[in-house]
């Protein structure tokens, strides 16, 4: 299985080049950000807890976001592999990760950081937040919020990963393609 982890600050491309991958590769998209989306959108009890979070651009407690990639991860065993996106946001997230792929006799192959200035995501998002009606893009503060969650609390993970020997960097800034393109060029040569 190829397990890629695709990381990053909010408004770096996750989304748009997860896409791309699971064209050209067929792993499974696992967003946390898209799984807890639905379940707002649903009114479950899990969408209920996480909405004040999600809403201010705060962290969804561990333990909630860990189920929930858990009870995705055993649905789909039979998968090609899988993009992590969106997740692990925390270090005990990437530990929790780590124990719950080993327990299937699997782990991360790589990590894909995208890099962008936050001075451009926050052109991004505000820009997202006029057409995706995400509440958390559409304010100032709340984005400011995130990108601070995102230095204390993820920025971490980036560490954990060169820990491992599987942290690899990508500018992701320029055109959709030239980006994707830089992420073909690593996932080629790990074959
Ligand atoms: P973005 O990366 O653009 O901020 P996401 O769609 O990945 O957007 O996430 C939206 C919100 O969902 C986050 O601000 C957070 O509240 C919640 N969330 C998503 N993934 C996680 C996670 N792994 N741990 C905790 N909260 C999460």
């Amino acid at each position: 299985m190829l397990n890629i982890v695709l990381f990053g600050p909010p408004g770096s491309g996750k989304g748009t080049q997860s896409e791309l991958i699971v064209k050209k590769y067929g792993l499974l998209h696992l967003s946390t950000g898209d799984l807890l989306r639905k379940h707002l959108g649903k009114g479950t009890d899990l969408g209920k807890l996480a909405q004040k979070y999600m809403d201010q651009g705060n962290l969804v407690p561990d333990a909630v976001v860990i189920k929930m990639v858990e009870d995705r991860i055993a649905t789909e065993l039979t998968a090609k592999g899988f993009i992590f996106d969106g997740f692990p946001r925390t270090v005990n997230q990437a530990k929790a990760l780590d124990q719950m792929l080993s327990d299937y006799d699997l782990s991360i192959t790589t990590m894909l950081s995208l890099e962008v200035e936050f001075s451009e995501l926050r052109t991004r998002l505000r820009e997202r937040g006029k057409t995706s009606g995400r509440k958390d893009d559409q304010d100032d503060a709340k984005i400011e919020n995130r990108i601070k969650v995102y230095n204390q609390e993820t920025i971490p993970v980036a560490k954990y990963y060169k820990h491992q020997q599987k942290y690899v960097s990508i500018k992701g800034v320029g055109s959709i393609e030239s980006i994707f393109q830089l992420i073909t060029y690593e996932l080629d040569g790990l074959k």
